[in-house]
């Protein structure tokens, strides 16, 4: 249509612009690193359709990223000649924020500026950070393949409402204009754009141009577009890993550390994958993107491959080229490639390594449990294969440690001599745990029982009977084997208390048994060895079984 239609923001972009407007006023550079990925995905996607449509290249093949200033006109535009967006793609694209958990995510902003950045950095601002420095923007396209009379215009001041109407446009692919706010004007200084570029967007693949309007000099390219990934990691230094880390996650913070790989032969690939510092806001959303980003001869191919990793690392970030791999490998032909399989099992092995690597480091390993040490227990069910390395992995509380927590490397290098067992003890908190009766008799003999008290911790456990052959063993389940000190001799079983106990628990209890295991209290609740525990009985009622 000729005409201008005005339409409402969705209700969550309203209140995200708003709020990002106010939290991310300090690290509002950002929107630069946003925009230049949007152009950047842009051309991949255009690349990766022309593999089918060579003609949606149209006379103009090689992908760029034009920056341009007018300091007259106060604006900032960055144009590329990617995939671009017909009509009904920008209303649908930049009007609406098309995540799961989005409400949830919104409803968990505190108010306080720092903690909210944070969260919003994670959430993963996109298009919309364009109006921390500009209060109007206006966006131009023409998808590929569509006709120089299917242009569009979008328009926005960033109040709740955007206009979009159809315009004549020559040029295939994307300019969004940035109206800079008053206070937003050091991004008109060429010296400025330089250094957030290169701070944040060096290694995009494509090259970046910067010109302003009016000057004589030709645009200049102010990137190294190269692929990281494909260059000697000896010549990478740390603070390019760490941005290039920023620009695929579009996090604040630094990875805590990362794995770079090139492996030769039949089954060739180069990986670099990332420790994240911090979980994303859906970790546990059953639909929420994971997986690495996927490239082919260096063409781009998906983001979130998640056939390259077990469901257990899914907080891992980072690329995978595999130049073997056919061009139009779809996520179903992924999903039962055997090369890809292979793949699978060596990247897990790395993602392993690269954990055992991170746990040498203390502040940074603690930092990294509290994040995703959860996630990591699912590993023990889930990949039978790699079950001792990742059992190393896990830190738990224990009751000769303080406040401390325990590898299992380190508990069985403290165990007595001919301690054959593992102990460990459920509880719901490690504070309660430690309050057990069960743990009297092991006090008493001094041998270290681990507190397990999260929710997943004895569904895991019961896939982890054995850590380097040393079986592991409950605390208060079934009769103890401590040197047959839990065994009382018949004249203790035949005691008329027992007998009366059992006479008035009838139906309660399975069995009353006389024990050696108590010290100072009088008696305590046991689990039959194949009974479920109560963390497990809790969830199984949660889930309505
Ligand atoms: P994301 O990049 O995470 O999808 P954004 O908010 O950055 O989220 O962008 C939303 C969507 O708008 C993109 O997924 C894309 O479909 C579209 N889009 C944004 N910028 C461009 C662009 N330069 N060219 C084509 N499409 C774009
Ligand atoms: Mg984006």
């Amino acid at each position: 249509s000729a005409t201008k239609q005005t339409h409402g923001f969705q209700a969550e972009v309203s209140r995200l612009l708003h709020l990002m407007i106010h939290s991310l006023y300090s690290n509002r550079e950002i929107f630069l690193r946003e925009l230049i990925s949007n152009a950047s995905d842009a051309c991949d996607k255009l690349r990766f359709e022309a593999l089918d449509t060579p003609a949606l290249m149209e006379e103009d093949p090689e992908p760029a990223i034009r920056l341009t200033l007018d300091k007259s006109a106060g604006t900032l535009t960055l144009a590329d000649n990617g995939i671009g967006m017909s009509e009904a793609e920008i209303i649908d694209h930049l009007g609406t924020i098309a995540r799961s958990g989005t409400e949830k995510f919104l409803a968990s902003l505190s108010g306080d500026q720092k903690k909210d950045a944070q969260l919003i950095g994670q959430f993963g601002v996109g298009f919309y950070s364009a109006f921390i420095v500009a209060d109007k923007v206006t966006v131009e396209s023409r998808r590929a393949g569509l006709a120089a009379s299917e242009g569009v215009r979008w328009e926005s001041d960033g109040q709740g409402e955007f206009s979009v109407e159809s315009i004549e446009r020559a040029e295939r692919g994307t300019a969004v204009i940035l109206h800079l706010r008053k206070d937003a004007k050091e991004f008109l200084d060429d010296g400025k754009i330089r250094q957030v570029v290169g701070q944040y967007s060096d290694h995009v693949a494509f090259p970046i141009s910067l010109a302003v309007a009016g000057d004589d000099k030709a645009p200049e390219t102010i990137n190294s577009a190269t692929a990281l990934w494909q260059r000697a990691r000896q010549e990478i230094s740390d603070e390019e890993y760490e941005n290039f880390y920023k620009h695929i996650s579009h996090d604040f913070e630094a990875p805590l550390n990362w794995s770079h790989n090139k492996v030769e032969g039949k089954l060739e690939y180069t990986s670099l994958l990332f420790t994240p510092p911090r979980a994303p806001f859906d970790l546990y959303h059953r639909e929420a993107s994971r997986g690495l980003k996927l490239y082919v001869q260096r063409v781009f191919i998906m983001d979130d491959a998640e056939q390259f990793l077990p469901q257990y690392l899914r907080f891992i970030k980072g690329v995978i080229d595999a130049p073997n791999l056919p061009l139009n490998v779809s996520r179903e032909l992924l999903q039962d490639y055997g090369p890809v399989k292979k793949i699978r099992t060596a990247l897990t092995k790395r993602v392993l390594q690269m954990l055992k690597k991170l746990s040498k480091d203390e502040e940074k390993y603690s930092r990294f449990w509290a994040q995703f040490g959860q996630v990591l227990k699912e590993g023990i069910g889930e990949d039978p294969d790699n079950r001792d390395a990742v059992a190393a992995l896990l830190r738990f509380a224990s009751s000769e440690q303080g406040d401390s927590l325990t590898s299992l490397d380190d508990y069985l290098a403290r165990r007595k001599d001919g301690q054959g067992k593992i102990y460990y003890l459920l509880g719901d908190n490690a504070a309660a745990a430690r309050q057990s009766p069960h743990l009297e008799v092991f006090r008493k003999k001094g041998i270290e029982v681990l507190l397990l008290s999260d929710p997943v911790d004895e569904w895991m456990i019961s896939y982890l009977d054995r850590y380097q052959e040393v079986p592991l063993v409950n605390a208060a389940r079934g009769e103890l084997d401590l040197d047959g000190e839990d065994k009382p001799d018949d004249a203790e079983q035949d005691n008329a208390l027992i007998k009366r106990l059992q006479e008035s628990l009838t139906g309660q209890v399975e069995a009353v048994r006389a024990t050696r295991r108590l010290v100072d209290s009088p008696v305590c609740l046991v689990l039959a060895e194949d009974q479920l525990g109560p963390q497990m009985r809790r969830m199984l009622e949660a889930a309505g079984q």
